[in-house]
Formats: C-alpha cells, sequence, structure tokens
C-alpha cells in the first residue's frame, strides 16, 4: 500500500542511532544506540548536561550531521543515508534551525537575512518579499525590518532567527540552547513565540536546553545523559 505524507503520524523516528567521533586517536561515542519518537505537532524539549549528545542528536535529525549508524525518519522520509548533496536539498526545504549565538550575518538587516535563507532554499523571486515580511510580522519585528543585527537586543535578534527558521515553512524546527545567551525574562518570550508556533502552525520543535525554564512550555522531555535518553517524560 502506498502511504502519504497525511498517513504519517510521527514527525521524528529514529532507531539505534549511533554517533561516534574519532577525536585524537580515540573514539568518542556521543549517541548510544538511541531510539526516538516524536507525534507531529509537538514542543519537545531535549535536556542534558554539557556533553550528553543534544547538539550530536539535532545534527544528525536534521541532516547537518550524519550517524554511524541507525535510522533517521522524518515524516516518514529515511534521511540517514542520503548524499551529502541530497541531505543539504532536503534539509534547506524541510528544517528550520536556531541557534544559541543567533548566526545572523551582521552586515545583513533582518529582512535581508531571511530573504537570503529564502533565496537559498530555492523560493522563487516574487514569493521572497512577501513571505519575509510576513514572517517579521509573525515575530512582532515589522518595525525593525531594516535594522541590522548590532542595532538590535539579543532577544530581538533571536526573533529575527526564529522568522528566519520559520521562512521556508519547515515542518520541523531544531533549537540549539536557543534561550542559552537570553536573560530570564527574554527567554520566557522567545518560549512563548515558539509554543504559539507550534500551536498554530502544526510544526514540531525540538528544543535543546540545560534550562529549567522550559519545563512549563514543552509537551514533551527527553532526557540525555552520556548518549543516552533516560528519561521521556509526557
Ligand atoms: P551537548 O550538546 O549535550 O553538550 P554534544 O553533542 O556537543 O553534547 O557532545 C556529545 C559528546 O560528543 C561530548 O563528549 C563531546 O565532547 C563529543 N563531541 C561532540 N562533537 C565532537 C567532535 N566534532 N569531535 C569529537 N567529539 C565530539
Ligand atoms: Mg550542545
Amino acid at each position: 500500500m502506498s502511504s502519504t505524507i497525511t498517513d504519517v503520524k510521527a514527525a521524528v523516528e529514529a532507531k539505534q542511532l549511533r554517533r561516534v567521533y574519532q577525536s585524537a586517536g580515540r573514539e568518542v561515542e556521543a549517541l548510544k544506540s538511541l531510539d526516538l519518537d516524536i507525534s507531529v505537532g509537538r514542543f519537545v524539549a531535549v535536556k542534558g548536561k554539557s556533553g550528553s549528545g543534544k547538539t550530536t542528536l539535532l545534527n544528525c535529525l536534521g541532516g547537518l550531521d550524519s550517524p554511524t549508524s541507525g535510522e533517521i525518519l522524518i515524516h516518514g522520509r529515511p534521511i540517514a543515508n542520503l548524499s551529502e548533496a541530497e541531505r543539504t536539498a532536503w534539509r534547506q526545504k524541510e528544517v528550520g534551525f536556531i541557534f544559541q549565538a543567533f548566526g545572523l550575518l551582521p552586515t545583513l538587516s533582518a529582512y535581508e537575512n531571511i530573504e537570503l535563507m529564502l533565496r537559498i532554499a530555492g523560493f522563487p523571486r516574487r514569493e521572497r518579499r512577501p513571505r519575509a515580511q510576513e514572517v517579521i510580522k509573525m515575530v512582532g519585528l515589522d518595525k525593525w525590518a531594516n535594522h541590522r543585527p548590532f542595532e538590535m537586543s539579543g532577544g530581538q535578534q533571536q526573533r529575527v532567527a526564529v522568522a528566519r527558521a520559520l521562512a521556508n515553512r519547515p515542518n520541523l524546527i531544531l533549537a540549539d540552547e536557543a534561550t542559552g545567551e537570553l536573560d530570564t525574562q527574554t527567554s520566557y518570550e522567545i518560549l512563548d513565540l515558539l509554543r504559539n508556533i507550534v500551536q498554530e502552525q502544526n510544526v514540531t520543535i525540538l528544543l535543546a536546553t540545560h534550562d529549567e525554564l522550559v519545563d512549563g512550555y514543552v509537551d514533551e522531555v527527553l532526557q540525555l545523559s552520556d548518549g543516552r535518553i533516560v528519561q521521556d517524560a509526557r
């Protein structure tokens, strides 16, 4: 029987996922045979101490890295064994990333940072301007579209990064320590924004963090310790 995307209930599935790094002649097993099953439209925190494997997991799920072994299905599509070029093309269409240090290009305005992402994702020229304006509005920064990152607060810069992650209409957003450089109040604002995005757009968000702040915002917590999931709480 053929399956279509509407049959797919899982946003993210991983089976026996392993990632071993070679480092200075020794092996570091960052992910140790990890299994995952996350439904569509969930806001999930990936928690764990520094070095527990959060970044490695997100990078593998989003196609920035490939696992040493194991399977990854994103909306039913296997991605672990794609070639580098296939993975990049897939990622640019399907995944949005948000990073701790915002990752905005300093010489470009908020609008231009987002427009560039749309260009990279292959959006036709005539769709880029309205879509960039739409996502800037979604994050409440209409008046800041023409400002460059250094003219904005950390919270505003992270909002631009959230808008950029949304721009290509991804089904999956991966946020690595997205509140890591923000003060408590600003972290709450970003968490609120992410929560609203999950509710309104049916996207799935995985947020890696070691911050207790997130507990009241997420649907689910995956606790990582030394490359294993030690607790899966809903
Ligand atoms: P976290 O994001 O939870 O801090 P990481 O995924 O960054 O954890 O790291 C998990 C483990 O893998 C750590 O032991 C780390 O030192 C190791 N590691 C991460 N990246 C590399 C790399 N590029 N080369 C070698 N070891 C790495
Ligand atoms: Mg990390």
